[in-house]
């Protein structure tokens, strides 16, 4: 019989009538032939409640005991899964991360997966059991130990458990409907998508992260696995959500899929650093292990040997990034005459795979911005993708101003 993953995340198993609402849409699928394998999360707000207790309970904690306590969450939700489902006479199990065994590296807190041995839960299928409900974000380590995957780290299980079983789709049910144009709370004629693909959904990240777990999309991506994202709180129709696919799934898209933007973007910029070969490799290695994850580069145009560096980092990475910067001086390193971090600035990209096909993109990007009046500080671009960096006061206004450019309120 086929087979279908379905997700369900905290908010959809936060009360144990909401777990049976999502057991009576794994009960519909059930009937129509499929085989389901229903991923659950921690009821809402469980794993937070988990982490603070092993805080205040060790804050150097031992990363093992972490893992065997924040797992803990989605065992109970698999287990009431599985009973709701059994009260509806449907034939379910439950199934912790190292029952299956779902086999991760030791990365504890953030373990990744290496191999789902189907072979367990096949054979319980093919004695009549019709849904294997498995806790998400765990696994065992080769040491034997539970391990989890990172937070939201459920999508990512549940795309891998789609890939190992060769599902026809994987349902991701959360509280929003699907993926958007651009943020709804920032430009109300914001649309729901009714495909994306793999690479713009990854590139729209800024967006998506509340959706998915963005390894969940590169694992789908990579596998291939079609991914929809519904809400569990709407009724359910069939074209429900946003399908998560292939480009060559998507017949007819528009040069841009979406604006992402980034609130929290901090532009810093060493004045006045010696041109020579090595400077920019000791400079963003420096910042690297002082653990700043740089965005945007610059490098400008030298003058008499010295040239100007400029990057963009989260607001929070600055002081972190100043400090390596001076650490660096003082050791001889890196010559420069200042540094400068301005944390007034937003990122704003716009997002579409049409853009390796179509030309002028951009121009419409700069024409629309400039017709508003905004200042850009930085750009960048990537096949699929150009950004902005200007001033936070803006960012509204560049990201409705975008939408409106690109007609992201209309249909392809
Ligand atoms: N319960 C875990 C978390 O809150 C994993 C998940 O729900 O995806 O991060
Ligand atoms: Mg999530």
């Amino acid at each position: 019989m086929p087979v279908l993953v379905m997700k369900f995340g905290g908010t959809s198993v936060a009360t144990l009538d909401r777990i049976r609402r999502a057991a009576k849409r794994v009960g519909v699928e059930v009937a129509k032939g499929y085989d389901v394998i229903v991923i659950v999360s921690a009821m809402s707000g469980k794993t937070n409640e988990l982490v603070g207790w092993v805080n205040e309970t060790s804050p150097l904690y031992d990363a093992r005991e972490y893992d065997a306590v924040v797992s803990s969450g989605e065992n109970v939700t698999a287990g009431l899964m599985a009973l709701t489902l059994q009260e509806m006479d449907v034939p379910a199990r439950s199934w912790q991360g190292w029952q299956v065994p779902l086999k991760t590296t030791s990365a504890h807190g953030a373990a990744r997966i290496q191999e789902i041995p189907t072979g367990n839960i096949t054979a319980k299928f093919s004695e009549g059991m019709r849904v294997a409900v498995v806790a998400g974000f765990q696994g065992v380590s080769p040491e034997g130990r539970i391990t989890t995957l990172g937070r939201g780290g459920s999508d990512t299980t549940a795309v891998a458990f789609a890939a190992a079983f060769g599902a026809e789709r994987c349902d991701i049910y959360t509280d929003v409907d699907g993926v958007y144009t651009t943020d709804p709370r920032v430009e109300a004629k914001a649309r729901k998508l009714d495909k994306i693909a793999f690479e713009e959904m990854l590139e729209l990240a800024s967006l998506g992260a509340k959706v998915l777990q963005t390894r969940s999309v590169e694992l789908a991506m990579r596998y291939n696995v079609r991914l929809r994202v519904l809400s569990s709180f709407e009724e359910q129709s069939d074209n429900a959500g946003t399908l998560v696919c292939a480009e060559e799934d998507i017949m007819e898209s528009k040069v841009v899929a979406g604006v992402a933007f980034s609130r929290d973007e901090a532009k810093m910029t060493l004045v006045s650093v010696a041109d020579r070969p090595g400077i920019a490799a000791t400079i963003f290695t420096a910042l690297s292990e002082a653990g700043v994850n740089v965005d945007m580069i610059v490098q400008n145009i030298a003058e008499e040997g010295r040239t100007d560096m400029t990057w963009s980092c989260p607001t929070d990475q600055v002081t972190r990034a100043e400090k390596a910067m001076a650490e660096a001086k003082a050791e001889g390193v890196i010559n420069f005459h200042d540094i400068i971090a301005d944390t007034d600035v937003a990122k704003v990209s716009v997002v579409g795979i049409g853009m390796r096909s179509h030309t002028g993109v951009a121009a419409k990007m700069f024409k629309c911005l400039s017709d508003e009046g905004i200042n850009i500080r930085v750009i960048t671009t990537s096949e699929i993708k150009i950004s902005v960096l200007i001033d936070r006061k803006y960012m509204e206004l560049a990201v409705q101003a975008l939408h409106d450019a690109f007609e992201l309120d209309k249909a392809a």
